[in-house]
């Protein structure tokens, strides 16, 4: 009989059966199915979910589901901000980083103005652009998939309040290089907020280079956004945070509605946040099924771009609806649409046990 984690948790009271399920790594827990049995590789999520010491304290804070336990909030930021060298005053926690780019966005463009970005990148810039009252000038990616930071520059003006920049990109998965995004964001005029949406940062390699939270130390001016729904495995909990100078974290705070989130999300982050065990884990995990997915791509002759996220994307050499149709025949949910590469597919990474299933499918799905 197989059980998913919540039964597991049920039975043995949560830490008990997150060990007993561990098998391949530190204080691994059975995986969740979907509810139809398919293996999901399309969420962009963490599939080896939250570290066992994060179920262990997410089942005793159950109890708590009656209280504000604003102070806990307090606490975590302080930890964060600890973390991050900056002021506790420069973190704005949110409701997962979807709310941290909504309230910047706000905070940059309600008195209307252009956002720039890239084609070809996260969504949520594109959805709360008509909120604020502002619009979102797009710039083709290079060739090789890549953002245009040279093209995006030029594409400023005095109207640009906002340049919003995804890296690792979702769903190219592409990074940009450390220095020659802080040479980017300094070069851009004196009044306009740069976004970095940091999402998928901690998969990268080497993400303190990567990551322009140092630039916002130094007080220029930009945003950096971060979530635990990603390697953290918190998807479902909704934390996240914007990281800003002082003066542009006190605007983004204005755009928050709520003043703290529940406090399961925010316990779970606490321990989250300094188990770096786990994230190591999930990090090492997450790079061999990319390997996977490329030395898949190799094989089958399939276009590919070489990613620093939890996802890859390639080209199936199908219709998006002809890619859809067999993977879910092979049991298999992972085709997402994008604009502009239509057919072309971004394929989550899996456990090594779900990589495994998907080796042996995509073969079939691709034709050979
Ligand atoms: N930014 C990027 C690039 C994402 O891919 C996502 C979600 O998948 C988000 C932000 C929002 O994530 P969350 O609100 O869960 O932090």
């Amino acid at each position: 009989m197989t059980m998913n984690r919540r039964e597991l948790f049920k039975i043995s009271g949560g830490i008990a059966a997150g060990l007993a399920a561990a098998s391949t790594g530190p204080g691994l827990v059975a995986q969740s199915s979907t509810a139809s049995n398919k293996i999901n590789l399309s969420g962009n999520e963490n599939p080896y979910g939250p570290s066992a010491a994060v179920l262990e304290v997410l089942n005793q804070s159950v109890t708590d589901a009656n209280r504000y336990n604003y102070g806990i909030q307090q606490e975590l930021v302080k930890d964060i901000a600890k973390k991050e060298g900056v002021d506790p005053e420069q973190i704005i926690f949110c409701s997962g980083s979807t709310e941290a780019i909504y309230s910047t966005m706000m905070a940059c463009m309600s008195h209307g103005g252009e956002a720039v970005t890239s084609e070809l990148t996260h969504g949520l810039v594109y959805q709360f652009a008509p909120a604020t009252g502002g619009t979102v000038v797009q710039v083709p990616l290079t060739s090789g998939l890549e953002y245009d930071l040279d093209a995006m520059h030029a594409r400023v003006t005095a109207d640009t309040k906002l340049v919003y920049v995804c890296n690792p990109n979702n769903p190219t998965g592409t990074l940009i290089d450390g220095n020659q995004l802080r040479d980017f964001c300094t070069s851009l005029p004196e009044d306009t907020i740069t976004l970095i949406d940091e999402a998928y940062i901690e998969y990268s390699d080497d993400f303190n280079y990567a990551s322009m939270v140092d630039l916002v130390r130094a007080g220029e001016n930009v945003v950096v956004t971060r979530t635990f729904s990603k390697i953290h495995g918190l998807a479902g909990l909704r934390v996240g945070y914007a990281i800003a100078p002082p003066e542009i974290a006190k605007r983004i705070a204005t755009f928050k509605v709520c003043r703290f989130q529940g406090p399961m999300g925010v316990v779970a982050a606490n321990v989250s946040l300094n188990d770096t065990e786990w994230q190591d884990f999930c990090r090492i995990k997450n790079k061999e099924g990319r390997e996977v997915v490329y030395k898949l791509c190799e094989e089958l002759d399939l276009d590919y771009v070489r990613a620093s996220g939890n996802f890859v994307f390639f080209d199936p050499k199908m219709s998006y609806a002809e890619y859809n149709k067999r993977l879910l025949a092979q049991g298999i949910i992972g085709a997402r649409q994008f604009p502009i590469k239509q057919d072309w597919a971004r394929i989550t990474i899996g456990t090594t046990e779900e990589m495994e299933v998907f080796a042996k499918a995509l073969p079939t799905v691709i034709g050979t």
